[in-house]
């Protein structure tokens, strides 16, 4: 008795000392990187018919569906989750139950079973950080609260605010009491440029995309809500709100940062993108 106490007493202190390095029982262990791998995850579908409120026509896209995945980054020094999806609660539930607005939400895997996937548990993450705080990048927020939550003011202020919408609300309110590190600019998540989350304005007012450097890939660019299809940045469009909030020059500087790093761009939300993706529990290095 008193050794399984002082062996789960090790335990706490080697998760709070290094969460990246300890594997809880029953799960494999994590690889030893000298290098980042980037996983995309399912976290759910938007069902959804009005590309024209992205200034687009139905002719111009392929779906006008969207993806809605996460992205999990293991680097060697911890694991950072950005954004966390549609809400797990919605799994097996009929979409009719689940419209917001125009557009309805179809969720067929759980987060934490794609964590589980990949032997990652909330507990092992170091870091969360959300592209933005619509409803469709928190809907599992206060599954990730006891993780080190890298926030933008800007945007906390929304997520808080008297303005926050309830719904989403009720979806991440617990990251009120995470441990919070506000971070301004572009962010290099473990210190060695490998991770950057890149400060993107517009969408939101502290939306951010993130950057991976990888090994073998190379250089990728998460978009976040910077764009949602594919059309919209060859032919210029973007939701009317936007014009004057910040989107055109946080795609400027996107464009600028993608071709200073030979960069490509994942833009989450495009269908094409995610049907071709290498998914979890495969990953990118
Ligand atoms: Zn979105």
């Amino acid at each position: 008795m008193r050794m399984a106490a002082a062996f789960a007493g090790l335990m706490a202190m080697c998760l709070s000392a290094s969460a990246q390095s300890v594997t809880p029982p029953g799960l494999p262990p994590l690889p030893h990187l000298t290098s980042p791998r980037l996983y995309v995850l399912d976290c759910g579908t938007i069902i959804s018919h009005e590309p024209e409120r992205f200034g687009l026509s139905r002719q111009d896209v392929s779906d006008p569906d969207f993806s809605d995945p996460c992205f999990l980054v293991m680097h060697p020094k911890g694991i950072l989750l950005f954004d966390t999806g549609l809400t797990d609660a919605q799994v097996g539930r009929p979409i009719y139950e689940n419209r917001i607005g125009y557009e309805g939400q179809l969720k067929t895997t759980t987060l934490k079973g794609e964590l589980a996937n990949i032997g990652v548990t909330s507990a092992m993450i170091t870091y969360l950080a959300i592209s933005h705080s619509h409803w469709d990048h928190v809907g599992n927020g206060n599954a990730y609260a006891g993780s080190t939550w890298l926030a933008r003011k800007a945007e906390y202020d929304v997520m808080f605010g008297s303005a926050a919408n309830a719904v989403a609300k009720s979806n991440y309110a617990a990251l009120a009491h995470a441990k919070i590190q506000y971070i301004e600019g572009d962010h290099d998540v473990f210190g060695d440029g490998s991770v950057m989350l890149l400060s993107t304005p517009g969408h939101t007012p502290g939306h951010q995309s993130l950057y991976v450097k990888l090994a073998n890939t190379g250089g990728v660019v998460v978009s976040g809500d910077l764009y949602h299809y594919p059309a919209e940045r060859t032919q210029g469009k973007m939701p009317a709100r936007e014009v004057a909030s910040g989107t055109p020059e946080s795609r400027l500087k996107v464009d600028d940062f993608l071709a200073r790093t030979h960069s490509r761009l994942w833009i989450g939300h495009s269908i094409d993108w995610f049907r071709d993706a290498v998914k979890a529990p495969g990953w990118y290095d």
